[in-house]
């Protein structure tokens, strides 16, 4: 088994853990309010009729919805008032997060593809480790 090949079935596991996460807990707490989608974010700002691209306003990447595949980073980033609220996800969200930092995989508004070709250059782990590290996280123990 390659590195990179490595680097990829990590890549995934983490993307369905934080996804897991953030169905689990919601804690963007997304929904539609009289036709208008509201987060929890933007609300007290903008009183629920913020615009459906919330934190991803800006982002090359957006059209009508999240064009990026499996923005990883994106995924366990929460703003501060959602942080504040929900503790515990962003606590079980940071675990992924440190994990990324560690693998290089760390890209701003990036998508799979960006943070693989960073983390194939800049990731030295060995492949023992690596096959320890993917290991863990299907066991669920997201601690380096
Ligand atoms: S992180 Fe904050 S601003 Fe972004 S979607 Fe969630 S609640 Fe809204
Ligand atoms: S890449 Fe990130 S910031 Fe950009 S649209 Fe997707 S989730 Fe939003």
């Amino acid at each position: 088994m390659t590195k990179e090949t490595l680097l990829e079935e990590i890549y995934d596991l983490l993307y369905e853990k934080a996804e897991a996460i953030l169905k689990r807990d919601n804690p963007c707490e997304h929904k539609m309010k009289c036709g208008v989608h509201s987060c929890l974010g933007k609300k007290d700002i903008l009183s629920g009729d913020n615009n459906p691209q919330c934190c991803c306003e800006g982002c090359p990447f957006w059209d009508k919805g999240c064009k990026a595949e499996k923005p990883l980073t994106c995924k366990t980033w929460l703003c501060r008032i959602s942080k504040k609220i929900y503790p515990e996800t962003y606590s079980d969200l940071n675990k992924i997060t440190q994990l990324i930092d560690l693998l290089h995989f760390w890209v701003y508004r990036g998508d799979k593809r960006q943070s693989l070709n960073q983390a194939n250059s800049e990731c030295f782990y060995s492949i023992k480790r690596l096959k320890e590290i993917k290991e863990n996280i299907k066991n669920n123990i997201l601690t380096f």
